[in-house]
């Protein structure tokens, strides 16, 4: 699947959607759902075009790579997520459930989250 430049998250990057940001740097920006499943619920996505979990972790550099989980992690740590714990999720793909093909990172917390189903 080829990467569509007019997808939701690229529109959020160009700055043509608002977003409510949490954090950005050179590689990564991260925001708070539009439509919230957790009391904290954040999404974090690359600034490069990949479509999707698999997209990013065949072509993404190792330093884009480094970049995304280390900020994926400061970003849970930043909203107070790590003591009583968080979940971190991406849909790939039709089987996955996946909305917005360009790849991101949900972090789920603020409340208990139960057993994982599947
Ligand atoms: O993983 P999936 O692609 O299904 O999830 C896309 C997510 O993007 C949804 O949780 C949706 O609420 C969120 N979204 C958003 N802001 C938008 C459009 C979608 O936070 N403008």
């Amino acid at each position: 699947m080829s990467y569509d430049p007019s997808n939701v998250f690229a529109r959020i990057l160009r700055g043509e959607i608002p977003c409510k940001k949490v954090y950005e740097d050179a590689h990564v920006l991260a925001f708070h759902d539009i439509n919230p499943q957790t009391p904290t619920h954040i999404l974090v996505i690359p600034k490069g075009a990949y479509v999707s979990f698999d997209d990013f972790s065949a072509k993404a550099s190792a330093e884009e790579i480094a970049a995304f989980v280390r900020a994926a992690g400061q970003i849970a740590r930043d909203a107070g997520l790590d003591q009583p714990g968080y979940r971190v999720l991406s849909n790939m793909g039709r089987d996955g459930h996946q909305e917005v093909p360009h790849f991101h990172l949900h972090i789920f917390g603020g409340r208990p989250l139960g057993r994982m189903v599947p």
